[in-house]
């Protein structure tokens, strides 16, 4: 079973009358528990990528399944409801709501879910604020706190939800090295101990180096994947046709 699954997936936008092919016929799938880099230079398709796979948008061609289900055809709605259950987010520039404070901003995203008591609700906001070593600043504004515990609230945010999938957008661009490497371990330890999957992106080598898995993304198309084990990578390079030839399957 695959916990992402993409299938031919292209997507255009549109900039004036100009269409920007941002993704051209991505096809990947990613099995539950991965800890995954999306790496690529600035304006390659990265966060293209994750919004596609977080259902915060919508591919111009091709399909898109998470837990197996075809998300392709689904309402805002539904998508909506989809990603309140299943997808945790971390972004690049924390996201943090100002005037909550860190337990309220973990406890955000449960206030949408019917399903989770209040009693619920406090549980979790105590013990994913613990995991991410924030409980004493628990009423602190994100003012109060520095780059890194900033993303801690993000990341027991992004948890509180228990998603299927955690998406994190270049999740340490706004750190400082040291902090940035912090955070990856973070995440990498919750991985390991609650199987979650984490997609990140980056466009940093020490970054990408603590993932287990690799995709290479090139002017909107893989270029390379990786599958790292015991410490050694191994990388299968994606052939790309030269302008003039046909396209693969075409012939
Ligand atoms: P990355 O995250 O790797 O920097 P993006 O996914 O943001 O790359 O962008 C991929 C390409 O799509 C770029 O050429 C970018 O300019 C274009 N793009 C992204 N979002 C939009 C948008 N909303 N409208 C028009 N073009 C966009
Ligand atoms: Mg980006």
């Amino acid at each position: 079973m695959s916990v992402v699954r993409i299938e031919h997936v292209f997507k255009d936008y549109l900039l004036g009358d100009q269409k920007v092919q941002a993704l051209k016929d991505i096809t990947l799938s990613f099995e539950p528990g991965v800890f995954l880099a999306i790496a690529g230079p600035s304006g390659s398709g990265k966060t293209t990528l994750l919004n596609l796979i977080g259902c915060i948008d919508t591919p111009t061609r091709g399909r898109i399944y998470i837990n197996e289900e075809d998300v392709s055809g689904r309402t805002p709605d539904q998508l909506a409801d989809l990603r309140a259950r299943t997808i945790g987010f971390i972004f690049q520039t924390f996201n943090l709501l100002p005037v909550l404070s860190a337990a309220e901003n973990v406890e955000y995203p449960l206030l949408q879910r019917k399903d989770v008591s209040r009693e619920e609700r406090r549980k979790r906001v105590a013990y994913f604020l613990d995991i991410v070593g924030l409980t004493r600043y628990a009423g602190h504004r994100p003012n109060q706190l520095s780059g890194g515990q900033r993303q801690r609230v993000a990341i027991a945010r992004a948890l509180a939800i228990r998603p299927a999938i955690v998406l994190a957008d270049e999740p340490t661009a706004n750190l400082d090295h040291k902090t940035g490497e912090e955070i990856l371990n973070l995440m990498k330890q919750i991985n390991r101990a609650f199987n979650t999957t984490f997609i990140f992106s980056t466009h940093d080598k020490r970054v990408i180096a603590k993932a287990d898995r690799l995709v290479r993304v090139d002017d909107g198309e893989i270029s390379v994947l990786g599958v790292r084990a015991e410490d050694k990578w191994s990388l299968a390079r994606q052939r790309r046709p030269a302008r003039s030839e046909p396209a693969a399957g075409a012939a």
